[in-house]
């Protein structure tokens, strides 16, 4: 009698679930492989959506990216568009499948199971959210609704949007409405746009966005979506009462994992509601395996489970389930960074592990660096700053994360950090770190090692920041920049302090008192560290420096003038 061939059913195939079927034929030939994916559409770009929108992605047909012909031809997959899996029983092994075009049910055995079903957009439990023109973006149909809206809104003036939600999606989607000329209205429950960053770190994407016309209600729930006699939505009204206008409403509020069908079945849940998974992406059940926006991965920076709703990961891991299921055996998996990248207009952000917020809230030991360098040589055309947020363990020195923000290259700092990350480098080890330089792509100092130089000096005991955002009452603060740059920008909060230009600090000591705590401070901390140093050597007390100088402090204090 022959063996039969193992049979793999995966549920959901985008991501996560069409990585994990084509790694799997690609390790098992003889395999029956059936993908099951509730919608029409697999294997598709979700990342590029808003892109379409926007018209950056004029063709819509490149947004597919593996077909069901494809993936039938190349990878002899039976891929069943349209068919949901609506229950797992583990004991028979099987999943039962409804066809959506027609309602019928059938039952499915399976050898190795692999779900990959994803996250649903959170709709709030409000009056609105089913008016006409309100949507969330996760698959092609809803791209494709919204791209007619906007389409069609052509003739309409004033175009008016509002985004609920100012995380990636949200900012991609105000964006590209902006791209296809209308106003945009961003409300946000947080004080801050992309709630994962440190506060300071966003503020140059709060000038770019109100620099591109956006209107920011940040603070501020919302209360509920009004509409006209028609059903048609005329905008949000918020929880202060403020009324924003708009035809067109962006839910873009964060997601919720489709776990329904892992709980209905007992499979383990995690401490943040994903799938429980091991180190191969077996849940609970070892025939079971779990990846994507669904389950929960190991965070690099604290060891813990928790739920990382990024295309990397989901792509990762679905291809070491597959390899898993096919072959019984593959590489375990990595712990993830959540590093996450967003271009709003010209400005770009990108994190990578933990923030600050993130530590303090997990009661994670942690300080911080910040830093304002340029992207490449001063002296080469083009030159602009990035600000590097470096974020490390205070005893041990290890890299626990990173955030940034500039124009230019800010992908590559943060991509250099989360590789540093997962081989668990120190402060030390990235101030040795040979980065390739040339003037147009970088400095011989890159802002990588000025950051990790002062992290190091911090660990030594050769410098001492204290964060942007201090009270500097009790300080002696001397100001070591020109009295020209003083008078364009002014330190915040900080009327008392003493001008003295670095360059004049050695001869002017007897103007200041050595037996008081000082505070130095310049445009963005590098002056500063030189007369840090010249204080602390000539017998101060006590000399901090203050970290991003002058500038970072403008974005994490706001002016009361
Ligand atoms: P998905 O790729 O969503 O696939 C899940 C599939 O499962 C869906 O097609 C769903 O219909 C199907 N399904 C669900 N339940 C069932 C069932 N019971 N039976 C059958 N099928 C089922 N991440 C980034 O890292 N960078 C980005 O720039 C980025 N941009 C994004 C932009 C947008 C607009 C969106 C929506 C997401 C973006 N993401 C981005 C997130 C990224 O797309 C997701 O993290 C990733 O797609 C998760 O993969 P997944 O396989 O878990 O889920």
């Amino acid at each position: 009698m022959t063996k039969s061939p193992l049979r793999i059913v995966i549920v959901g195939g985008v991501a996560g679930g069409a990585s994990a079927a084509t790694r799997a034929r690609r390790c098992n030939e003889p395999a029956e492989i059936i993908l099951l994916e509730k919608d029409e559409f697999v294997s598709f770009a979700n990342c590029g959506m808003p892109y379409h929108i926007g018209g950056e992605i004029p063709d819509r047909s490149k947004l597919l990216v593996a077909t069901k012909e494809l993936l039938e031809r190349r990878f002899r997959l039976d891929v069943r568009p349209r068919s949901e899996a609506i229950r797992i029983d583990r004991v028979a092994k099987s999943v039962t499948v409804k066809n959506i075009a027609d309602g019928t049910e059938y039952s499915l055995t399976y050898d190795k199971l692999i779900l990959s079903p994803g996250a649903s957009p959170f709709v709030p439990p409000m009056e609105g959210t089913t008016a006409k023109g309100v949507f969330t973006l996760r698959n092609i149909a809803d791209m494709d609704r919204i791209r007619a809206t906007v389409d069609s809104s052509e003739s309409v003036t004033p175009k008016q949007a509002v985004v609920i939600g100012a995380g990636f999606i949200g900012l991609e989607m105000v964006e590209q409405l902006v791209h296809r000329g209308y106003q945009v209205a961003l409300a946000e429950l947080m004080p801050q746009i992309l709630p994962p960053m440190d506060p300071e770190m966003v503020a140059p994407l709060r000038e770019e966005l109100l620099a591109k016309g956006v209107r920011l209600e940040l603070g501020n729930g919302i209360r509920q979506i009004t509409s006209d006699a028609s059903g048609c939505a005329t905008g949000v009204e918020l929880q202060n009462g403020t009324h924003l206008a708009g035809s067109l409403i962006i839910l873009g509020m964060g997601v919720r994992p489709n776990t329904h069908l892992a709980i209905d079945a007992g499979l383990q849940i995690g401490r943040t509601g994903g799938i429980s998974t091991n180190q191969f992406l077996q849940t609970s059940d070892p025939d079971i395996y779990a990846v994507g926006d669904a389950c929960e991965y190991v965070f690099g920076p604290t060891g813990e489970s928790m739920r990382i709703a990024l295309a990397g990961p989901a792509n990762r891991a679905g291809r070491l389930a597959g390899e898993h299921a096919a072959t019984g055996h593959s590489a375990a998996t990595a712990p993830v960074m959540g590093t996450a990248v967003v271009r709003v207009f010209d400005q770009t952000a990108a994190i990578t592990g933990l923030s600050m917020k993130a530590a303090a809230r997990a009661g994670i030991p942690a300080e911080s660096v910040t830093v304002i360098a340029g992207q490449h040589a001063g002296y080469f055309p083009g030159a602009t700053p990035i600000t590097l947020k470096l974020i490390y363990a205070p005893e041990s020195g290890r890299v626990l994360g990173a955030q940034a923000v500039g124009k230019d290259g800010v992908d590559k700092r943060i991509d250099v950090l989360a590789t540093a990350m997962a081989f668990r480098a120190t402060v030390r080890d990235l101030s040795g770190l040979d980065l390739a330089y040339a003037p147009p792509y970088g400095s011989a100092k890159d802002p990588v090692h000025q950051a990790a130089f002062t992290a190091c000096n911090q660990l030594d005991g050769l410098g001492h920041v204290v964060p942007a955002d201090a009270d500097l009452f009790g300080y002696q603060v001397v100001d070591v920049r020109t009295p020209a740059e003083i008078a364009k920008a002014p330190l915040t909060g900080c009327p008392q302090a003493i001008t003295i230009p670095v360059d004049e600090l050695r001869d002017r000591l007897n103007e200041l008192d050595a037996s008081k705590p000082t505070l130095v401070c310049c445009g963005v901390g590098i002056r500063g560290h030189v007369a840090e140093r010249l204080l602390v050597q000539s017998g101060f007390a006590s000399v901090s420096n203050l970290s991003g100088g002058a500038t970072l402090r403008r974005r994490a204090v706001p002016s009361t003038s």
